[in-house]
């Protein structure tokens, strides 16, 4: 039975990611508010946030200072753009605070307000500097199968998901999707991870070959795959695919819309995991979402090339009414410095060991086909058999009854298929840690005597 809000929410709200079929029956949780790592629905039951929202809720809830920033830029100027020769104060001290923290040399930042505007200026950024360079055919995106960057048509493209794509009509032409560096389904019986890196580093050097190097310009990836399922790419991965990539003059662009600003215990993932981009997105935990922003860091040549199509064609035709938005920019300045601060890498540097351990633990349950994950990121993959790794049938809903009895619990994790993840803010502490995984542990429990 639903409750008055809960009727009339599925009866105008269009949920976005919802089978839209059952959600009428079944309901919405509706949240009221949020302190810390906790967030209260409405009959004021407490809820662990072990996503962490969507991966984004970095500081938490209820940082009274983030709040008071957002006043005081509303009050003194609520908005002003970055549009043909406007600037102000909070887009200018935002960009030279990711320039100093940027983990590879970039020159310039352009923002937007969501990760799939990033990554949806990153394909227009791919393509108008190939033009700029006088290379027009040098346009195709390697992009991987599980991957996550949005879901506009650009990025939902690149993102290599099925129901982003079936009746969508997607993906757009000219984006390409490589195979998914998940040891535990796709490596060969036997293949140690390095074997299989150096697999998957060949394949995408044939793939390449196949399509024409000429083609070819830009390969996306998330440092460690998110929305996809948390898959933690084998060892020496990136170096092996980026000697690929450098090889065929393909440049690579680094997803940090979740793995950036502490996630994986570095301030970007790309260094936790050695790549060297060329450009970067962010947004997320930029300002711990409590304002929507987003960027794309761009390195020198880049920046010179896009200067010289100026010279040539005049205007660069691109940006979002809100690209800086003055107030979510000042937020997310105060986060990066809260960051900072309070040394917010290191308290996650710090929790990596417990946290780890005790993901790994779960990797015993009985429903449990592996457990995986890096820094305070994770997922458990749920099997009907461990030996032979063989999955429960769709219908079965095994990983959303783990998440709906988590939830029971006093949990909020996410089923992706049959992986369910959790990512909680980075200033969990660790008996909220021990609560997280207790729970979830409890959730496993109860789902397989229901599973039978
Ligand atoms: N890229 C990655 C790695 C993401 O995880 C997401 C969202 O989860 C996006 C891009 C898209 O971001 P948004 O939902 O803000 O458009």
């Amino acid at each position: 039975m639903l409750t008055n809000l809960q009727a009339r929410d599925v009866a105008t709200v269009l949920h976005p990611y919802s089978n839209l079929a059952t959600l009428p029956r079944q309901g919405t949780l509706i949240l009221e508010r949020g302190d810390g790592v906790h967030v209260y629905d409405t009959d004021g039951k407490p809820y662990l946030e072990g996503m962490a929202g969507l991966w984004c809720t970095a500081l938490g809830h209820g940082r009274q200072e983030l709040v008071e920033v957002a006043a005081e830029q509303m009050s003194k100027l609520p908005f002003a753009h970055l549009f043909s020769g406007k600037s102000h104060d909070p887009a200018i001290a935002l960009a030279e605070k990711l320039k100093e923290l940027a983990p590879t040399p970039i020159s310039k930042v352009f923002f937007c307000n969501s990760g799939s505007e990033a990554n949806d200026t990153q394909m227009k950024l791919v393509w108008y500097v190939n033009n700029a360079l006088g290379r027009p055919q040098k346009k195709k995106i390697i992009s991987r199968i599980k991957a996550y960057h949005g879901v506009t048509i650009a990025s939902a493209s690149l993102t290599g998901l099925p129901n982003n794509h079936i009746d969508f009509d997607l993906p757009i032409a000219g984006v390409r999707h490589a195979a998914c560096p998940h040891h535990y389904r796709f490596a060969h019986p036997g293949e140690s991870e390095v074997d299989f890196a150096t697999r998957l580093a060949a394949e995408l050097d044939a793939q390449i070959e196949a399509e024409g190097p000429d083609t070819v310009a830009a390969f996306i990836a998330e440092p460690v795959m998110g929305a996809g399922g948390v898959i933690v790419p084998p060892e020496t991965y990136y170096p092996k695919i980026q000697e690929v990539l450098e090889k065929h003059d393909v440049m690579l662009i680094a997803d940090e819309v979740i793995c950036g600003f502490g996630r994986l215990g570095e301030w970007f993932g790309s260094t936790a995991m050695e790549m060297s981009p060329d450009t970067i997105s962010v947004a997320k935990a930029l300002s711990s979402a409590y304002l929507p922003i987003a960027g794309v860091m761009i390195p020198e040549w880049i920046d010179e090339a896009l200067i010289r199509q100026s010279e040539k064609i005049g205007v660069f035709g691109h940006g979002f009414t809100y690209s800086g938005h003055p107030v979510a920019a000042a937020v997310a300045l105060r986060t990066l410095e809260i960051y900072e601060r309070e040394n917010i890498i290191g308290h996650v540097r710090g929790l990596i060991p417990h946290f780890q351990a005790r993901l790994q633990a779960l990797a015993d349950h009985p429903l449990v086909g592996e457990a995986r994950g890096k820094g305070l990121v994770g997922a458990v993959e749920v099997v009907a058999d461990k030996a032979t790794k063989r999955a429960f049938g769709p219908k079965q809903g095994v990983a959303p009854k783990v998440v709906a009895l988590a939830e029971q619990e006093g949990l909020i994790v996410r089923a992706i298929g049959d992986a369910i993840a959790v990512c909680p803010p980075l200033v969990i502490t660790e008996a909220q840690v021990d609560e997280l995984f207790d729970k979830l542990a409890r959730a496993l429990d109860r789902a397989e005597a229901w599973a039978g």
